[in-house]
């Protein structure tokens, strides 16, 4: 499989117009050699868990209506006023208690979905709350044309008396994580409404770590509906913008394209193998983090590095609001391992058909059943405890030595991905 420079090019470049599944099938191949297969074929998703966000395809122009600052005129005299009549856009809203969205669920199918209040129910519900429903409380998510709808967020952690009363209308506050798993990855619908949960939680998440300016030590105060912060100082006026932080994950692969490095950290749950992965450093490039990382953690040199695709990961620590997994595939230089034991318990080798093996597709779906009665439990309010370590539990009767995340995860389409090149995921 060979390709133009040019339709190199138009595959590699951030504006290209390629969907991640003509993307992945086009672009990946292995430079300056006619022998390597092409490593994907395609993907029975559109994107991964978390990116794809229906509603903030495009920032609108601050003159359109569903625009942060038009939205945000609209909710003050709103809220201003004790008008009962219909607007438009008509304002939808996401509540969130300590990182949790509010969600329900429909026991036909075991569908979870987002919680969304309207303004109206939003006002009711924080009336006699400690939190206060401000245009400085509510944050911009987003907006759908076609059903005239502006969507926000709003952190209502210090309103404890919400739990019960949503509670008692079949809602409930459910960890991100939780539903994350629980999500139906072939179902877009739900993989919107993941998205929307996710970028609502990274924002929510880097308001609160975000009060204080780290210049001058005064308050901030968020700006174009919470798009952005600002130091109240006014001599220092520091802007200060949404945080994100980058982390390489890449496959290792040896240099007959026959055998993967897959990895253990002490803190997964047993039998779960996966890529190696570490965060950016300054003045590095995502290839030299790679190169980096993978020689630390394993004691491999690494070659070349061919870029796969990325995810935006919301779930992970609560320091870090939003965490970019940018994934590669690493050609290994040399063989020999040399684990670093305080990252890693255990780095191997192992072969095309064992990882096959480990990709056990119907233990996912199991987990994925599981954790959707789970959130409908919740909902109804016969589950109370949220146990994560055990949403990451792929149980099944007959037990593979090894599993690697779940399809939520982009180590589980790199790894799919070098273990089946002609397979599309859609028998998963
Ligand atoms: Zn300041």
């Amino acid at each position: 499989m060979s390709m133009t420079n040019d339709e190199k090019h138009k595959a590699m470049s951030p504006f290209s117009p390629y969907s991640i599944t003509g993307f992945l099938s086009k672009s990946l191949f292995k430079p300056n050699s006619q022998s390597y297969p092409l490593l994907l074929r395609t993907m029975s998703i559109n994107s991964h868990a978390f990116a794809g966000n229906p509603i903030r395809s495009r920032t609108p122009k601050p003159s359109e209506p569903f625009s942060p600052q038009s939205a945000l005129q609209t909710l003050k005299s709103l809220l201003l006023s004790q008008t009962h009549e219909p607007i438009s856009p008509d304002f939808k809203v996401l509540p969130f208690r300590k990182g949790r969205p509010l969600a329900g669920s429909t026991t036909e199918g075991l569908k979870w979905h987002l919680g969304w209040l309207s303004l109206g129910e939003c006002k009711a519900y924080l009336e006699n709350s400690e939190v206060g429903l401000s245009d400085d409380s509510l944050v911009y998510l987003g907006w759908n044309h076609s059903e005239d709808v502006v969507y926000w967020a709003i952190d209502v952690s210090d309103a404890s008396g919400l739990v019960n009363e949503l509670g008692a209308k079949g809602f409930c506050f459910v960890e991100l994580r939780t539903l994350m798993v629980a999500t139906d990855w072939a179902d877009s619908k739900a993989m919107g409404e993941l998205a929307i949960a996710g970028h609502a939680r990274a924002l929510l998440e880097w308001h609160d770590t975000a009060r204080f300016c780290g210049y001058c030590g005064a308050k901030t105060v968020p700006m174009e509906a919470g798009k952005r912060k600002q130091c109240s100082n006014e001599l220092c006026k520091k802007r200060i913008y949404p945080r994100v932080d980058p982390v390489v994950i890449m496959l290792v692969i040896d240099k007959e394209n026959d055998r993967a490095l897959l990895s253990r950290q002490s803190r997964f749950v047993p039998r779960m193998w996966s890529c190696l992965a570490g965060f950016i450093e300054p003045g590095e490039s995502l290839e030299e983090a790679v190169r980096r990382e993978t020689w630390e953690e394993a004691g491999i040199e690494v070659g070349e590095v061919v870029y796969h695709s990325s995810q935006p990961w919301p779930v992970g620590p609560s320091s870090m609001p939003c965490q970019l997994m940018v994934g590669f595939f690493a050609y290994a230089k040399s063989l020999e391992i040399n684990v670093d034991k305080v990252e890693l318990e255990d780095a191997k080798w192992h072969n095309r058909e064992d990882v096959k093996k480990a990709l056990t597709s119907a233990e996912y779906r199991k987990a994925q059943k599981t954790a959707a009665a789970k959130v409908e439990q919740m909902c109804k309010g016969v589950e109370k405890g949220q146990n994560l370590s055990s949403d990451f539990n792929v149980e099944s009767g007959e037990l593979a030595p090894m599993f690697v995340p779940g399809p939520f995860a982009i180590a589980h389409h790199l790894i799919s991905s070098w273990a089946n090149p002609n397979a599309s995921l859609s028998n998963l």
